[in-house]
Parts: structure tokens; C-alpha cells; sequence
């Protein structure tokens, strides 16, 4: 018999989030059950509730910053035990066939990942429900060992904001001798600035005011350049060797494109609603390089968690209550988070 489970869903692209019943199905041989302690909210849940990519799906239980405690394992699992801390990010399977998924790059999967919500399960062709919830059950493979040393809270953002970054920075040179600007500080910029420090970067932040200039520099920045005066980021043209942008609103790439030096490069995450014209000079002058990123596989997910714990990482974060959700969605809205909400599934009755 399937379990009911409690959560927070929102009924269409206007309706506040609120309490909704979900079922969660038995656990299979490689099924980990997991009782769900702390969920981050990812601006990716703001686009995706408001269907501000206009692909969601209804009812909708968003969150993929999952972190809580296994209680029950399936019969074939070796790997995991209850009471063991687990986490999970973006993605719950896979076709684990294919080039992508062979390669431990699963979220490229040439099937689709099945997102952790707003995806359909392979096989039963369910709806999949996220982590404003009080349990989850993933098949092991998708499951995230979460270091003993790291606070629950604190760690459930590295599982979609610490990956998205992590991942771009270590594969397009964050490193000792490099300049690496991080554009936006929100959930994702803030642990950009981070791993990029750990990895030995000279890091610079550019926000679009003044307000984070303290919190940028104690998280590790060396440097702070405001991106509203024109005049000022134009002091910084062809500076860097790698420009991360994490902003979630409309912006042109160009202005961005031009700090880079020769070969330089521009990694994308941020995915606002609209697209944007791009002039090819920005690319061409310099011969700079434009490329995007999207999460990170299994693999390297664990290899960001470990990395974190061995360097103390983790998301500056503000816990809310489950009833508090639809305030932070406007605060995120607004910008007015420092620097992610997580929510305490405790208060989830
Ligand atoms: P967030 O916490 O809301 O941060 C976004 C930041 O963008 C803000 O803190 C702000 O930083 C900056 N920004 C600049 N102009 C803005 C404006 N007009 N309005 C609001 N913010 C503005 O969002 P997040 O959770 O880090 O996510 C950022 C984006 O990445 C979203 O689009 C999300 O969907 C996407 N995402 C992509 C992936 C991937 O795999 N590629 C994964 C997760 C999320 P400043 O104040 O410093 O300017
Ligand atoms: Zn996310
Ligand atoms: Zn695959």
C-alpha cells in the first residue's frame, strides 16, 4: 500500500503554496525511504511554481535540496541503513544506459532525468512530487551520502545551489592564478563565491547594488564591483578568465562577456524566463567563450559534498517554518534573501 504523506503544493501557476497530501510509493528492492528533515528553496521552484518556464505541471510540490535520515531500505540495498543521514538533489533516476548516464553525467541523460518534481516516474509515468514534503523514496542510485560534520540545514543547498557551481567552476578553471567573477549573489553566486575560493581563485562579486559588499567579502570575495554604473563595470573589461552568472532575472550577456580576457570564459546557470540577444562581437573580440552548466551528475555531486565537509562549507542559510513558504517566495522574489531559505519539515504536520 502506497503511503500518505503531508506536503506543501501549489494548485496552478496563481495559487499560494498549501498543505496537500501526496502518496509515496512502497520501497522496491533498491528503494531508500527517507524522512525528510530540512528542504532548500531554489529560485528554480519560484520559475517553476509560476510557471515562468511554462512547462509545470499541477499539482506541484517543488523542492530539490532535500536532506533527512533514512528510515526503511529495500531488500537488495547494502549501501544504506536507517538512521544514516541521506540527501537528494535535482534528479531521482535516469536511464543509466546511455552515453550521458554511463559517463555519470545523468542529468544529460538521453531519456530525460526524471526530475525530483514537476517530472514523471520512468515506468508508472507518475507524477513526481519534491522535498516540501515529509518523505521521500529514491531509488539508491540517486541517493547523496551527506557528511556527518556538515549541519543538516545548512548542507540541503549544496544539493542543487552547491553542485550547479561547483561543477562549472572546477571544469572551466577555478584555480590558483585565475580571476573568476561570480554574477549575482543569491543561492547559487553565494556558493560560487565559496568553492571558488577553496579552489584557490582570486574571486571577484558583482551585484547589481551596493547592499552585499560586507557579506560578499567575509564569504571569501577578494574583491566587490556594483553592476548597475556602466561606467564602473567598464573598468573591468577584459579582466577575468571566468565569469559564472547565476542571476534568475533578465539581463543582457553582453556587458559580462566583454570583463573577459583572451580566451576567457563565460559560464551560464542562471536561466531567467526570456531569452536574450547576444552580439557576436562580444564573443569574437578576445575570442571568448559562452558556455552553460546544469547540475552536476551523481558522482560529482558526492565528490562537492566531500569537498565541502573537508573545507567547512556550507550555504549561509535563514530555516523558515512551512507555513512562513509563500512569504520567502515573495522575499526571493525581491531579492530579500541571505542567501537561502530552508525549510524545517518539522513544522510540517
Ligand atoms: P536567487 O537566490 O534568487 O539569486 C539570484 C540573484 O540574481 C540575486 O540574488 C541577485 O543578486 C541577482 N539579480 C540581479 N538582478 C536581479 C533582479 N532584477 N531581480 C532579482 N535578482 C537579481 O536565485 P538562485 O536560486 O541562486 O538561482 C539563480 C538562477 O539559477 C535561477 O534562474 C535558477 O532557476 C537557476 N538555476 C539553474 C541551475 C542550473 O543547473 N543551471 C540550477 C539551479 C538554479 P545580486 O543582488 O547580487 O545582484
Ligand atoms: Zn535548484
Ligand atoms: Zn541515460
Amino acid at each position: 500500500m502506497p503511503a500518505s504523506v503531508s506536503a506543501y503544493a501549489a494548485a496552478s501557476a496563481t495559487s499560494p503554496l498549501a498543505p496537500f497530501t501526496i502518496e509515496r510509493r512502497d520501497p522496491g528492492p533498491h528503494d531508500v525511504v527517507i524522512d525528510i528533515e530540512y528542504c532548500g528553496i531554489c529560485h528554480t521552484d519560484l520559475h517553476l511554481v509560476r510557471n515562468e518556464w511554462t512547462h509545470s505541471r499541477y499539482p506541484i510540490v517543488p523542492g530539490h535540496e532535500i536532506v533527512g535520515r533514512v528510515s526503511a531500505v529495500g531488500s537488495e540495498v547494502r549501501a544504506w541503513k536507517p538512521g544514516e543521514r541521506a540527501g537528494v538533489g535535482c534528479f531521482v533516476d535516469s536511464c543509466r544506459t546511455c552515453e550521458s548516464c554511463c559517463d555519470g553525467e545523468e542529468q544529460f541523460c538521453l531519456e530525460g532525468m526524471v526530475t525530483t518534481y514537476n517530472g514523471l516516474e520512468r515506468g508508472t509515468q507518475k507524477p513526481t512530487y519534491g522535498g516540501y514534503s515529509k518523505r521521500i523514496v529514491v531509488d539508491e542510485h540517486y541517493v547523496l551520502r551527506i557528511p556527518e560534520s556538515l549541519d543538516a540545514a545548512q548542507a540541503a543547498p549544496l544539493l542543487c545551489a552547491g553542485i550547479t557551481t561547483y561543477s562549472p567552476l572546477k571544469r572551466f578553471g577555478a584555480a590558483p592564478g585565475r580571476r573568476v567573477a561570480i554574477l549575482g549573489l543569491g543561492g547559487l553566486g553565494h556558493m560560487a563565491v565559496k568553492f571558488a575560493r577553496a579552489l584557490g581563485a582570486e574571486v571577484t562579486v558583482l551585484s547589481h547594488s551596493g547592499r552585499k559588499r560586507e557579506d560578499a567579502l567575509r564569504m571569501g570575495a577578494h574583491e566587490f564591483v556594483v553592476t548597475e554604473d556602466p561606467k564602473t563595470l567598464a573598468k573591468h573589461a577584459a579582466r577575468f578568465d571566468l565569469v559564472l552568472d547565476s542571476v534568475s532575472a533578465p539581463h543582457p550577456y553582453g556587458p559580462y562577456l566583454d570583463l573577459l580576457r583572451r580566451d576567457g570564459t563565460m559560464a551560464i546557470v542562471g536561466l531567467p524566463p526570456r531569452p536574450e540577444p547576444l552580439a557576436a562581437n562580444s564573443l569574437i573580440t578576445n575570442r571568448r567563450r559562452l558556455v552553460g552548466s546544469l547540475i552536476g551528475g551523481i558522482r560529482e555531486t558526492q565528490e562537492m559534498l566531500d569537498f565541502s565537509a573537508r573545507h567547512g562549507l556550507a550555504a549561509d542559510v535563514e530555516t523558515i517554518a512551512i507555513a512562513q513558504v509563500n512569504d520567502a517566495y515573495d522575499r526571493l522574489a525581491r531579492g530579500d534573501v541571505r542567501y537561502r531559505f530552508v525549510i524545517d519539515l518539522a513544522t510540517l504536520t
